[in-house]
């Protein structure tokens, strides 16, 4: 399909994603003739910006991301860019908007298709989505919505919001984003997983012991602290990325790879996540606060963090499902700000089997996200000159030629709207799961915080996280793999 024809409006215009992400992604998917001559982009924010300003920013976000470009093309992109300086509180604004889509609308011949991002504070989503509604945005053909994370702050507002986004658009046309979903490596889960009979076979509690998902960020939280200590590691992290790539690696085989069939699998997997009681999360969940350095704040005392917060900067935890192919297997995860180096990365902890040799080394699978993109599997022989065994990784891993044309995941997810493919997107049912355990482990923390003892691990920065994380292995014989 190409050439398709809307009118996009992106709330947060002049925001860092639009700038980053947005923009160059557009930029990719006009130079492959997915939109071409028939979209116009409006941008909006509350900056009195001109046209011709946003026209250079846009201009300028490309440069910064792209090597070699054709600047004719970049111009003839740039002239599909329009501002309107807007307040999403502000319902005047609405109807000036409207009016501007309409008048594109008719320049371009966008068929009455609009494409709404919100590409802005969260804290927003609702007001724009209620007047999307009540001031008529829509238009007279597709309407689609780009819902950006966090999809509410509990699953209290996540229903709040989503009933204000569904009285304007239907649940197959509202795509709630997680760029993890167009990631490499994360859209790799499945093939390993489907399509080799050695992996296929052994996606089972017979063979594996423990699943570990690791995703370590270098950096503390810098300029974000107000916003992130009303957040925290859990919300910031596990209700998406994190639970994105659970649901991945438990799901059941879907029967096709329609959005439909992927969804089907993913939901009936989901039924049967454990929620944990607070006795369980007491037992096993670990939240953390990094300490300070010679260069470096500790979380307490970073600007616009309360000096008392419990605002976990690090979480490790465990789940499992009763059903699907590896119902009842431990998955354990971690994630944390001031670790070691920035990591995502995968492990799938093979049983020991009985063998002639004794304790052989345990056999993992690996799949490293960030920033390298891999896939090894630990394989066994023998020494050569002395008795015992020998461990070899066999590497699947791309060339530097073929990370080069690795997309964006927003280019990826960007087409993906533009085609209506919403399978690297997260329905409601499934959001709603992921918040009702994320709420239970909130709940179980915030009564310890209202008892006046909660456990907050404070760690020191740039290493592996709090040592109690060590702690949440149901047997001796388990540790992290990545370490
Ligand atoms: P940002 O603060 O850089 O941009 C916010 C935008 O909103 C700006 O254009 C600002 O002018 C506009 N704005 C603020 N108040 C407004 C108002 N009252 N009326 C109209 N416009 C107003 O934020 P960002 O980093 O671009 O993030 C936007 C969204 O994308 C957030 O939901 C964030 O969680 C998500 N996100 C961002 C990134 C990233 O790399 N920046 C990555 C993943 C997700």
């Amino acid at each position: 399909m190409k050439n398709i024809p809307v009118i996009m409006i992106i709330f947060g215009g002049s925001g860092d994603l639009a700038h980053r992400k947005l923009y160059p992604s557009l930029f990719n998917l006009y130079e492959q003739g997915l939109i071409h001559d028939n979209f116009a982009v409006i941008g909006t924010a509350r900056r009195p910006w001109s046209h011709e300003y946003l026209r250079e920013q846009v201009s300028d976000a490309i440069h910064e991301t792209h090597d070699q470009v054709d600047e004719n093309e970049v111009k003839a992109f740039a002239s599909h860019f329009y501002y309107q300086s807007h307040d999403v509180t502000n319902v005047e604004h609405y109807v000036t908007l409207k009016k501007l889509a309409q008048e594109l609308d008719d320049r371009y011949s966008a068929q009455g298709n609009r494409l709404f991002y919100m590409a802005m504070a969260p804290r927003f989503f609702g007001t724009i989505a209620t007047h999307i509604n009540d001031q008529h945005l829509t238009g007279s053909g597709f309407n689609r919505i780009v819902v950006e994370k966090p999809f509410g702050h509990d699953l209290a507002s996540a229903e709040q919001l989503n009933k204000e986004i569904t009285a304007s658009f239907d649940e197959n046309d509202i795509f709630r984003i997680d760029h993890y979903l167009g990631k490499e490596m994360i859209q790799n889960i499945m093939p390993m997983r489907f399509t080799n009979p050695l992996i296929k076979n052994i996606w089972s509690g017979e063979y594996i012991k423990n699943i570990q998902i690791t995703l370590a960020e270098r950096l503390g939280v810098e300029a974000r602290g107000g916003y992130y200590d009303t957040s925290g590691a859990l919300r910031d992290m596990v209700q998406n990325h994190i639970f994105q790539i659970i649901t991945l690696l438990a799901m059941p085989e879907p029967k096709d790879l329609s959005s439909d069939s992927v969804h089907q699998a993913k939901q009936e997997l989901l039924k049967s996540l454990i929620i944990p009681t607070p006795e369980e999360v007491k037992k096993n969940f670990v939240r953390g606060q990094y300490l300070g350095s010679d260069t470096t704040f500790a979380y307490k005392k970073e600007p616009n963090v309360d000096p008392d917060s419990t605002t976990e900067t690090y979480v490790a935890g465990k789940t499992k499902f009763t059903r699907g192919p590896i119902a009842g297997v431990p998955i354990y995860f971690r994630t944390g700000k001031e670790f070691k180096e920035k990591k995502t990365r995968i492990d799938i902890v093979l049983k020991h089997i009985n063998n002639p040799y004794g304790q052989a080394h345990s056999n993992n699978i690996t799949i490293e996200v960030d920033p390298e993109s891999k896939i090894y599997i630990t394989i066994n022989g023998k020494k050569i000159d002395e008795p015992g065994i020998r461990r070899e990784d066999l590497t699947y891993v791309f060339s530097k030629e073929e990370m080069a044309k690795v997309p964006d995941g927003y280019e990826r997810l960007l087409h993906d709207v533009f085609v209506n493919d919403s399978t690297n997107f997260t329905h409601w049912s499934e959001l709603k799961r992921y918040w009702e355990f994320i709420d239970a482990v909130e709940d179980a923390w915030q009564k310890e915080n209202e008892a006046g003892n909660p456990e907050i691990a404070q760690y020191l920065p740039y290493r592996m996280g709090p040592k109690e994380a060590d702690n949440i292995f149901e047997s001796p014989t388990e540790h992290w793999i990545y370490e």
